[in-house]
């Protein structure tokens, strides 16, 4: 517990600051080989997207940072339990662990894989010229 100290204490800090600048108190760090990337606060009170999630901003960062979308081997620390979105952005980028000081939500983690293989509605269309740009995209990526 004392080595994730000095990163909870980092968190706490950038959420309050959050607060204090208007939003709310998510607050994401990524470390990597014991080296913080990246860290990112939520920033959905500035800009209006669903997307400005701590942990998303963090990912981002530190793929750009790390100049690659593998981000196996760093650690993702968040001030509260990631959200669905965020939870499936890190595991798309292959963090191995996650960490989080408080838990919200109404999804136990027992259940997180349950709600993430859940599907949404969804319905395939057919457009032609789409499908033959995939199939010509698809047969130039060998
Ligand atoms: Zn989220």
């Amino acid at each position: 517990m004392t080595e994730h100290l000095p990163v909870l204490e980092a968190l706490t800090k950038l959420a309050a600051d959050n607060v204090a600048d208007g939003g709310k108190p998510y607050s994401a760090i990524i470390i990597k080989d014991g080296v913080q990337i990246a860290a990112a606060a939520n920033l959905s009170h500035k800009i209006p997207d669903l997307t400005q999630h701590a942990e998303l901003l963090a990912i981002q960062k530190a793929c750009t940072i790390l100049k690659t979308p593998d981000l196996s081997g760093c650690i993702l620390y968040a001030s509260a339990q990631p959200c669905l979105m965020c939870h499936t952005a890190a595991k798309w980028a292959k963090i191995k662990q996650i960490y989080y000081i408080v838990q919200r939500g109404s999804i136990p983690q027992s259940k997180l894989a349950q709600w993430m293989t859940s599907p949404l509605p969804g319905e395939s269309l057919s457009y032609p010229p789409a499908n033959r740009l995939f199939y010509y995209w698809d047969k130039n990526q060998q």
